[in-house]
């Protein structure tokens, strides 16, 4: 082994592990060339040896052993790429413990106990890099923590999840459900088989609150975060939107109001010309609103094997670039100094303030509109547009689609006035609601 070589401890030989590999083995000789030290995976773990691998690991001693990775005192440092709560999180904080520095992709771990990790690795004076738990090669926290330093974020929105992005761009390409797409792409390996944390809005809640802490210098405040998935969206909601101008994608926002921070994962219309609303497939696409710099926009593959190692080797070249250098010299984690995270509160959801989308299914009779453009009107809710398809074949019993855009609105009035509506005789349906974003 080379004398200056930074040994390396890989947790993990799945996507984004053999990913990694490739990619060291692959570029070996440019990445340190900027790193200025050799880089050498030295050990690795995975459940089952047996498995084949996307990747070669030969000279790479194999365990099914994770604590003997972390162990090992010929390790540096250490690459988490295992996922899920435990045991990566007793893992990572053994490796903390030991003074070595850790960098994970790991945002559900990140997200709910960052706090902690973030905490015992200062302690240790160690660093804990996880560009790659953000947006897979898109270098959305490096950009946010260190090249807007000098601005103050108002907001950041983002397509953070490229399976519902693939699923919802799917639906509108192909006229199909939801339940047809979600399928489909399980099929092709584009869906997990438990696909839930992807489509009820969790995964993207992760990262949003990652971005929204190192945005506005606010604790990790991932049970905060108010989720909807895509599950409701329909075919006719998609068509609806284009006619209206707008596209449905699934987007994370986190907004500095005066109140407090907006943080909140869901559907979303947005104007069709805005650059975010054409990002397709497994894509994403993270805009940030700074005071000075002004909108930028952040555009590249969400995940995969290679995309997410590009962000790992990142932090794995600073992380060896900085590691002679003083603990309180570097990066803070969480980009605010550890002492000066504001307590600026969470909004729930309640006080959020959007434009809306309505749908609802109502009996083709005179009066139905007036009845509920009355209740909007009566709750201080102004409308944009009202559109009622009309009956071909008059009434069948479903009535007939309502579409209504309000102007923008507090969400606990919203949420009154469709109680009343759904009470009306001649309304069939609950009402759906889908807020419109302009992102302007
Ligand atoms: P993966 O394909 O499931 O790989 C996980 C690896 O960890 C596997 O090699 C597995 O071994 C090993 N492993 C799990 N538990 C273990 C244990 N107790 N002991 C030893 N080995 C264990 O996962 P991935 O997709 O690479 O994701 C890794 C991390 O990156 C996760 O935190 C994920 O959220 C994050 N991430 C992934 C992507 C992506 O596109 N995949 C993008 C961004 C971030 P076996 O192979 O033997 O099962």
């Amino acid at each position: 082994m080379e004398t200056n070589a930074i040994r390396v401890g890989l947790l993990g030989l799945g996507c984004v592990g053999s990913g990694v590999i490739r990619a060291l083995t692959r570029n070996q000789e440019e990445i340190e060339r900027r790193a200025g030290r050799q880089l050498r995976i030295v050990c690795a773990c995975a459940r089952d040896l047996e498995k084949s691998r996307d990747c070669s690991t030969e000279g790479i001693r194999l365990t099914t052993n994770p604590h003997e990775v972390v162990d090992d005192s010929e390790v540096d440092v250490i690459i988490e790429l295992m996922g899920g709560i435990e045991p990566a999180k007793e893992l990572v904080l053994r490796a903390i413990e030991q003074g070595k520095p850790v960098i994970t992709a790991n945002k559900h771990l990140i997200a709910l106990h960052g706090s902690e990790v973030f905490a015992a690795a200062e302690s240790q004076g160690v660093n804990v890099a996880f560009e790659a738990a953000v947006a897979g090669s898109i270098p959305i926290i490096k950009n946010i923590r260190e090249s807007l330093s000098g601005n103050r974020i108002t907001w950041v929105a983002g397509i953070i999840n490229g399976t519902g992005n693939y699923i919802l761009s799917a639906m509108e390409k192909e006229g199909r459900s939801f339940e047809e797409v979600l399928a489909d792409a399980q099929r092709l390996g584009y869906a997990e088989a438990d696909p839930s944390f992807d489509v009820d809005g969790t995964d993207a809640a992760h990262k949003l609150t990652i971005l929204a802490s190192i945005a506005f210098g606010i604790p990790l405040s991932f049970e905060q975060a108010y989720r909807e998935g895509i599950e409701n969206i329909s075919a006719d909601n998609i068509v609806d939107a284009r006619e209206l101008g707008y596209r449905i994608k699934h987007l994370g926002i986190a907004r500095r109001t005066e109140g407090g921070i907006e943080l909140r994962v869901h559907p979303a219309l947005i104007p069709h010309r805005r650059l975010i609303a054409n990002v397709d497939g497994v894509m994403n696409a993270v805009v940030v609103q700074a005071d000075a710099a002004g909108a930028h926009l952040y555009y590249g593959a969400g995940a995969g094997g290679d995309p997410t190692a590009s962000a790992v080797i990142a932090d794995l070249v600073d992380v060896v670039r900085t590691l002679t250098t003083d603990a309180e010299n570097r990066v803070p984690h969480l980009a605010y100094q550890p002492h000066a995270l504001s307590d600026l509160p969470i909004l729930p959801i309640d006080d959020v303030e959007t434009a809306c989308y309505l749908k609802l299914q109502a009996r083709d009779r005179p009066g139905v509109l007036a009845a509920v453009t009355r209740i909007l009107g009566d709750r201080g809710i102004s409308i944009e547009a009202i559109r009622q398809r009309q009956s071909m074949n008059g009434d069948s019993g479903e009535g007939v689609p309502v579409t209504l855009l309000t102007h923008a609105v507090p969400e606990a009035q919203m949420n009154q006035a469709i109680v009343e509506i759904e009470v009306l005789e001649d309304v069939l349906s609950s009402v759906q609601r889908i807020r419109i974003e302009t992102l302007g």
